[in-house]
């Protein structure tokens, strides 16, 4: 059978369906995932530069990288981005839970999106933790500086870092009581956002959801968690399976 007329049909079927996203999905707006070949994470080193401990020990070293890292996340939201934003319209999907810094969901229109990863569209202060838009500061000198004296830090984790409580328990939430998870444009290898997909799939002996990948190749989970893989573009993958939800159901 025709995958995307299968997701589409899972999909509309389905009583609580969520996604979960990741670098991939904004692969399309120009943004680089991890993956890349070319770019970003061929010039700066994401073991040294993405730790935590890094940013402590020479916050200004990591904050050239981070400067030009927000500069790439200066993009437009894709057709991904524009599709999961009708799903949710048309009540198919519930949130959004997002690996992804880069604002894009919610600036394509998304309502409930979960940063799992927090964001790197804002700032916040590593002393007083007064947050703001990163646009807001200035970040000619660096590392840039908070009015109080502090440090600014991106609003997203670094590798180290623990994942944001709220974001955390609602994920683990949601994945726990959905009855679909679309996981799109993630490699499903950074822990612990890769063990969500286990949680909506449920066990041998007690299955409980569909898990449905969209990815441009096979990932740690599939075959293993999803229960099938759309392989190809998201932003082009999308788009088609709310056309066709919109066939059935019409
Ligand atoms: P990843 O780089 O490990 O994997 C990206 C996945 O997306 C790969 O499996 C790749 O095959 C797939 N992919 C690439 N382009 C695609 C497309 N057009 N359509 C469908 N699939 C596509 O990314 P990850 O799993 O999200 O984990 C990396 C971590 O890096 C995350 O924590 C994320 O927060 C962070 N990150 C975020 C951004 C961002 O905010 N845009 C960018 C880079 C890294």
């Amino acid at each position: 059978m025709n995958l995307i007329k299968k997701a589409a049909e899972d999909i509309s079927k389905a009583k609580m369906g969520i996604a979960l996203t990741g670098a991939g999905i904004s692969t399309e707006s120009g943004i680089p995932d991890f993956r890349s070949k070319d770019g970003l994470w061929s010039r700066y080193d994401i073991n040294e530069y993405g730790h935590i401990d890094s940013f402590k020990k020479n916050p200004a070293k990591v904050w050239m990288m981070l400067r030009e890292m927000i500069s790439l996340m200066n993009a437009e939201p894709n057709p991904a981005h524009y599709a999961l934003v009708e799903l949710e319209k048309m009540g198919y999907i519930n949130a959004v839970i997002t690996q992804n810094v880069d604002n894009l969901h919610q600036e394509a229109g998304s309502k409930n999106v979960i940063e799992f990863h927090g964001n790197f569209k804002r700032v916040v202060c590593t002393r007083c933790g007064k947050k703001k838009g990163v646009d807001k500061i200035d970040m000619e000198n660096l590392p840039p500086m908070c009015e109080c004296g502090g440090i600014l830090k991106p609003d997203g984790i670094f590798f180290g870092e623990a994942i944001p409580r709220n974001a955390y328990l609602k994920s683990v939430a949601l994945a726990t009581k959905c009855d679909l998870m679309l996981v799109i444009g993630t490699s499903a290898s950074v822990y612990p956002a890769s063990q969500l997909p286990y949680l909506a799939k449920g066990s041998l002996t007690k299955p409980k959801g569909i898990v449905i990948e969209i990815n441009k190749e096979t990932t740690d989970i599939t075959g293993i968690v999803s229960d099938y893989i759309i392989e190809g573009k998201a932003g082009e993958i999308l788009p088609k399976i709310v056309e066709e939800i919109k066939s059935i159901t019409s």
